[in-house]
């Protein structure tokens, strides 16, 4: 069995989120979903540095945001093992070159499903779905839905 884990962090990967918004995302959760949520697997990570905010199972490829080619996994793989350190997290100064020239940093490349970067972050665990539309009232977050 695989549990579901929904991400929701600032867009800006050195942002934090401060307690009113903590609370303000948490009210939209719990009102709008109802009793699917269960108010106990809410929790709120505050990493320090930038961590990866991974989609787990749903990772397929890393994509040139440009042109749609797939990155090789394995320079992928090195360009986030040079930008990350255990003290400070991730840099975000490596980038990847493309075949068609384009280079974007790793926090621009296409990631399927969606992943991102972010220094905080508030985690809900699911059975189901979770109704996101209510985020349309925090346009600086961004949402990472992960499977394990
Ligand atoms: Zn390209």
């Amino acid at each position: 069995m695989s549990d579901t884990v929904f991400k929701f962090f600032p867009l800006d990967p050195r942002r934090k989120l401060g307690d009113e918004e903590l609370s303000g995302i948490r009210e939209f959760l719990v009102n709008e979903n109802g009793s699917s949520i269960d108010c106990e697997s809410i929790a709120v990570h505050d990493y320090g540095g930038i961590r990866f905010i991974d989609c787990g199972l749903n990772f397929e490829r890393v994509r040139c945001p440009k042109c749609g080619s797939d990155f090789d996994i394995a320079i992928w793989q090195d360009a986030m093992n040079t930008d990350y350190s255990k003290e400070n997290g991730f840099e975000l100064l490596e980038a990847i070159t493309c075949t068609c020239k384009f280079s974007a940093k790793l926090h621009a490349l296409d990631y399927q499903a969606p992943c991102s970067f972010a220094s905080m972050c508030l985690t809900v665990s699911v059975v189901s779905h979770l109704w996101t539309g209510w985020l349309n009232h925090f346009p600086w977050i961004g949402v990472v839905e992960a499977r394990y």
